[in-house]
């Protein structure tokens, strides 16, 4: 139980707090994949090869998002298609990779081709025993949610977008909502691991589909709802673009908190810097999220004083929850 610190500091428990109280321990959890070095007070990384993420198409991708403009593929490990994925996780796990994110760009269509690789997965599984995320994109064909089930793929992640508009203006995807929606039906159907993410200000800075997501997502039993936050890029057509104000993110996280009261819903790692993360940091805790991946400064003694004891993890919020 909240010890009475909270009383003595007048800090207001907020409701949404009170109902992770009410399905959760008293613990928070911190995470620093090794995607970037990263050491606070009382949090460094000891195997920054912990958690690594593979392209399966490199630096390439048919999509060209406003927001991204192929910029996430940059800090992915390339997939060398002569060596193969199951003999390049072979390698990492020699350097100390105990997990992996199989990633990559986009078809037209919103897939990510993984297809090819899925036998590969398989063995990573049974005969190196790794973890393996895999961020999928859209999924509307039912052989390929049989195929990634088969796989025995720990987890799946995928953005939930909850706007045409945005879709076709900030995507440019040959896709619409009911294709998100379908997605998220077929991967439950055979039970896949489901690890939703939400991007909020994804319209230009703008809320635009993110609630109507968030009820499409609460309809399915999903594993954790991991949220990040819009983050104008270099070299985008969003530069320069003022990301989401923090008081209606701190809204949406509450409102994340009370659709899904008994699920994990962590902050994840993309969200601006400096005084704006140490902001919506703050709110994520007290909005009774359950992880955050690179905590902002001073956020680790937020949490204890919100009576939360904090666990350490170098692998990404999606994957080591
Ligand atoms: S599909 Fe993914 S990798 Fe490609 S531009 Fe969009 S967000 Fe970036």
């Amino acid at each position: 139980m909240v010890s009475n610190t909270l009383v003595e500091t007048g800090q207001v428990v907020e409701e949404a707090f009170k109902i992770r109280q009410r399905y959760f321990p008293d613990e928070i959890n911190f995470y620093a994949p090794g995607l970037k070095s990263y050491s606070i007070p009382g949090f460094k990384q000891k195997n920054p090869n912990a958690f690594l993420p593979i392209s399966v198409t490199g630096a390439g991708c048919a999509l060209d998002c406003d927001h991204c403009n192929k910029k996430i593929l940059e800090p992915m490990i390339p997939l060398d298609h002569r060596e193969g994925l199951f003999k390049m996780c072979q390698r990492l796990k020699a350097s100390g990779t105990e997990s992996v994110l199989i990633s990559g760009g986009s078809k037209k269509t919103g897939e990510v081709p993984l297809t090819k690789h899925l036998g590969d997965v398989k063995r990573i599984k049974e005969e190196l025993g790794m973890r393996v995320m895999m961020h999928t994109g859209v999924v509307t064909d039912e052989a390929m949610a049989a195929a990634l089930k088969e796989s025995g793929v720990d987890g799946i992640a995928l953005d939930i977008i909850g706007s045409n508009e945005t879709i076709r203006q900030v995507y440019h995807m040959d896709a619409t909502v009911e294709d998100f929606d379908k997605s998220l039906a077929l991967l439950t159907k055979y039970e896949l691991s489901l690890r939703p993410h939400i991007i909020l200000g994804l319209h230009y800075g703008k809320f635009l589909g993110e609630y109507h997501a968030l009820d499409m997502i609460a309809q399915y039993p999903i594993h954790a709802l991991v949220i990040v936050i819009l983050t104008p890029m270099h070299d985008t057509a969003m530069f320069g673009v003022e990301p989401p104000p923090t008081d209606e993110v701190a809204a949406f996280f509450k409102a994340a908190r009370v659709a899904l009261p008994q699920t994990y819903v962590m902050l994840g790692c993309a969200r601006p810097m400096g005084e704006y993360k140490k902001v919506v940091d703050r709110a994520a805790v007290d909005a009774g999220l359950n992880g955050i991946a690179y905590p902002a400064e001073g956020i680790i003694e937020h949490s204890q004083s919100m009576g939360l004891k904090p666990l350490y993890f170098e692998n990404s919020c999606s994957c080591g929850c």
